[in-house]
């Protein structure tokens, strides 16, 4: 796998560069933020320092999670919990505060990867847990598990990464409503992201990306639902079929 390491210390680059090529590992390592947003679409997963000279590691993180879902570590001096809520927050995927130990700073980078069904790990994610037959059908939305597929009437409809995980987790089990712990839980590892709004973020990213802002269902207070998309959005909003004259 190709490993982006983002990190201006020298000595440290070094260490972390050696065990990760003792692993396997192909690596590019950069100093800089900028040069980490020239590179971060060949990764196949990040190893993030939080302190760079040209940019507040924290900011980095965002962009990065903008154009990118590679599994990304926080590998990082900054160890109060508030940094720690704000980069798992932001989308890291793991934190791992400095002086760590090497051998579980890589057992941890396997986690990850295993966890976000980064390809050479297990296929299909564990994010979608039953149910790898045909589709899914909500509407002419179309959920395929196995193949990590959306169609909307037809059409291929392309995700990110979490947001097909988010979309999956919900069309394996369509009649019940999920809780936002169990969500988050099971695709971020964390339930403690709860009060994130990163769920959040990735529901409206469905919802637009697919034109059906009903697939998803909120449970106000509590969590999400797949809800057949053209029904229950109408009250007091637009209609999404753009075909009923109002006047
Ligand atoms: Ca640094």
């Amino acid at each position: 796998m190709h490993a982006l390491l983002v990190e201006d210390d020298d000595r440290m680059a070094q260490a972390l560069g050696t065990a990760l090529a003792q692993r396997g590992h192909t690596v590019r390592r950069v100093g800089r933020a900028l040069d980490a947003l020239r590179h971060v679409h060949e990764a196949d997963f990040v190893l993030l320092d939080m302190g760079l000279p040209d940019l507040d590691g924290l900011e980095l993180l965002r962009r990065l999670r903008t154009v990118c879902d590679a599994p990304l570590i926080v590998v990082t001096a900054r160890c109060e919990e508030r940094d720690i809520v704000q980069g798992l927050r932001a989308g890291a995927d793991d934190y791992v505060v400095k002086p760590f130990r090497m051998a579980e700073l890589m057992a941890r980078i396997d986690t990850v990867r295993r966890r976000t069904g980064t390809p050479s790990g297990r296929p299909g994610s564990d994010a979608a847990p039953a149910r790898l037959g045909g589709p899914v059908r909500a509407g002419d939305v179309e959920v395929h598990l196995a193949g990590r597929t959306v169609t909307v009437a037809g059409t291929e409809v392309r995700l990110t990464r979490r947001e097909f995980d988010v979309l999956a987790f919900l069309a394996a089990r369509p009649e019940e409503v999920h809780s936002r712990e169990a969500i988050l839980d099971r695709i971020w590892g964390d339930a403690f992201l709860a009060a994130s709004r990163s769920l959040d973020v990735h529901v409206a990213g469905i919802r637009s990306k697919t034109g059906r802002s009903g697939l998803v269902r909120t449970v106000r207070g509590f969590g999400y639902q797949l809800g057949p998309p053209t029904a229950r959005c109408e009250r007091g909003g637009p209609r999404d079929t753009g075909r009923g004259p109002q006047s």
